[in-house]
Formats: C-alpha cells, sequence, structure tokens
C-alpha cells in the first residue's frame, strides 16, 4: 500500500492545529487499519509565518507523535505558495497526497473516500463541497460571480471546488512543472489532465479562530487568477478597438452626410471623425502590443508543452 501525505498550510493556525492533528491522526490511523495506505503514513504541516504559536504547536505534535511532521516559512508567503512547498516535500516520498486546509472546514472524512477513487484508478480527486450555507450571502454571490466571469473568459475552473484534494505522485510531479512564479493551483489542475473523480462533501463553519482571508486577500486572490490564468483582458481590447474603428468609419459616413446637408458646427465633423477613428486605431495597437505580451506571458511560465501518461514499449 502507498504512502499517505496530509499536507496542512497554516496560518495562524494555533487555535485549531491540536484538534485537526488529532482528527487527520485518526482518519490515517483508519485507513492503515484497512490497509488502504502504507504505515508510514503522515501530516506535514507548513507554518506560513505564522505570528502566533503555530510553530510550537507543530513541534508539541512531532514531538508526541513523530508522524507529524513540520515545514516552517521564514515569513508569510501566502496559502498557495505554503500549498506548493508542502506538495514539493511530499512528492518526494508520497505516493498520494492529500492537501486541506488547517480550520477542518472541508470534511476530512471525504478523504476516506478520495483514496478509494485513488485506488480505482483517479489520479486527481477534487473535494468538491455541496452546500454553500456556511458562507456569507456576500461570499456565496461573489464566489458564484467569479466561476461565471472566468468561464466566460474560457478559464474551466471545477465549480465549489476549493484546495481540497487528493493527488497521485504521478500528478503531482506533473504539477511541479507549471514552472509559474504566480500560480493559482486550482487553475492549472486541471490542466493536468489525468483521471479524475470528484467527491462530495459538506463544509462547515471553522471551528476556531479567524478566517485568513478578509475581502481585501480574496479580491487579490480573485484577480490573481484572472491574469495568471488568461489574456483574454487584452483580447477584449483588440476586439473593443476594431468595434471603435468600425463605428469610427461609420461616424465618418455619417459626419460627411450631415455636413453636406447642413446642420452642423464648424469644426464638429473633423473632430468628430478623428476622435472615432484615431482612438480606434489607438486601441488596435494597444490590443496588438498585448497580444505579444500575451505571448510573452504564456512563454515565461514554461509550462510543460504536454505530459506524456504511458509509454508502451
Ligand atoms: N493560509 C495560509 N496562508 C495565508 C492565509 C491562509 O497558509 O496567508 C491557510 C490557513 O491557515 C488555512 C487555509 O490557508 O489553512 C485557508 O484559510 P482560511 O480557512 O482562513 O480561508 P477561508 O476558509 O476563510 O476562505
Ligand atoms: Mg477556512
Amino acid at each position: 500500500m502507498g504512502k499517505l501525505t496530509i499536507v496542512v498550510p497554516a496560518f495562524n493556525e494555533e487555535a485549531v492545529l491540536p484538534s485537526t492533528i488529532a482528527t487527520l491522526t485518526k482518519i490515517e490511523h483508519d485507513l492503515i487499519e484497512q490497509n488502504q495506505i502504507a504505515e508510514n503514513s503522515d501530516i506535514l504541516v507548513v507554518d506560513d509565518g505564522s505570528a502566533d504559536g503555530t510553530w510550537a504547536a507543530i513541534e508539541e505534535q512531532h514531538r508526541q507523535q513523530p508522524s507529524v511532521k513540520g515545514l516552517k516559512f521564514s515569513r508569510n508567503f501566502g496559502h498557495q505558495n505554503a500549498l506548493l512547498a508542502g506538495m514539493q516535500e511530499a512528492v518526494k516520498s508520497a505516493e498520494m497526497i492529500v492537501t486541506i486546509d488547517a480550520d477542518l472546514q472541508d470534511d476530512p472524512n471525504a478523504i476516506i473516500e478520495m483514496v478509494k477513487d485513488y485506488h480505482e484508478g483517479a489520479d486527481i480527486v477534487y473535494g468538491v463541497r455541496n452546500n454553500r450555507e456556511s458562507d456569507t450571502w456576500f461570499k456565496r454571490t461573489t464566489a458564484n460571480g467569479f466561476y461565471k466571469f472566468l468561464n466566460l473568459l474560457g478559464v474551466r475552473l471545477i465549480v465549489n471546488h476549493a484546495d481540497f484534494r487528493l493527488m497521485s505522485q504521478k500528478a503531482v510531479v506533473t504539477l511541479m512543472q507549471y514552472q509559474e512564479r504566480n500560480m493559482f493551483i486550482r487553475g492549472v489542475i486541471p490542466m493536468l489532465g489525468f483521471k479524475t473523480a470528484k467527491v462530495y462533501y459538506k463544509r462547515t463553519p471553522r471551528m476556531a479562530g479567524d478566517s485568513k482571508y478578509p475581502l481585501k486577500k480574496m479580491l487579490a486572490f480573485a484577480w490573481e487568477g484572472i491574469t495568471s490564468l488568461t489574456i483574454a483582458p487584452v483580447r477584449l481590447i483588440l476586439v473593443l478597438g476594431i468595434l471603435a474603428f468600425i463605428t469610427g468609419i461609420c461616424m465618418m459616413f455619417y459626419a460627411l452626410f450631415a455636413k453636406c446637408f447642413g446642420a452642423t458646427v464648424h469644426g464638429w465633423t473633423s473632430l468628430m471623425i478623428s476622435i472615432w477613428i484615431v482612438g480606434g486605431l489607438q486601441m488596435i495597437s494597444l490590443g496588438v502590443v498585448g497580444e505579444y505580451i500575451g505571448k510573452v506571458t504564456t512563454e515565461v511560465k514554461h509550462r510543460p508543452r504536454f505530459t506524456i501518461e504511458k509509454v508502451l514499449e
């Protein structure tokens, strides 16, 4: 049976860590008993530069049971980086890697089903919440709007899936080949391919402590998602420019017509024509420059051109 590592990012989570680790340990214990995972399975907590006693709590838990391991960032590098660091470390030895938030809002019992799906051949198992009642109206509405908007821009996200998932070693190795510095993990995972599965669960309110995602961080995260997953906004400039230019041509005919048949003020015609046509040309030029910048953006990410799943020799 393969080794499972549960990666837990933690930023100022001293209030929840002990009980979180106890719950996750119990789940791993049960899975070991059922012969689903290896005995050396462990939990890796990534302290994302916490200012409270998070690291001390991790050390304390490690003393009590060596299957609890820790990574400590030198400062706060953010949730996504904490996840990546944990996965990068875990992939060295684990066959299955689960990522879950420290507050256990995502039902840890779903891990049992994820492991089952893994054994049935899935390389990526998405945890998908089937309710949003524990969220405020505001968070619910903005989250839904965000999915719709990204979908409109051509980015396919798994609706109601955050960063609670199981990945096989193979899938994580592939993820690590995506070398962009600003990685919006849940947007990149669907690009990896492989066989996927979904496990549904009910998301509950936070056990203790406050959300580490205030509105400001959430907006920054959403913006990060848009700008790192798509160059559609740049394309939009080009389209708007072309529309403005076509409008300009129409305006030109209209303005000349109006001038010939009387009713215009002196100077209006030339102003009207130049505002629209020059404006349109400027936007088209911006769009063209943007298209090249978009190309550069895609190039510097150094994403793999393809991923080979199997070879038959
Ligand atoms: N987190 C982190 N670094 C940060 C912010 C959050 O590692 O800068 C962790 C946090 O400890 C938790 C997870 O990311 O394990 C999700 O955060 P939180 O539960 O506060 O977000 P919410 O559920 O409110 O969206
Ligand atoms: Mg939470």
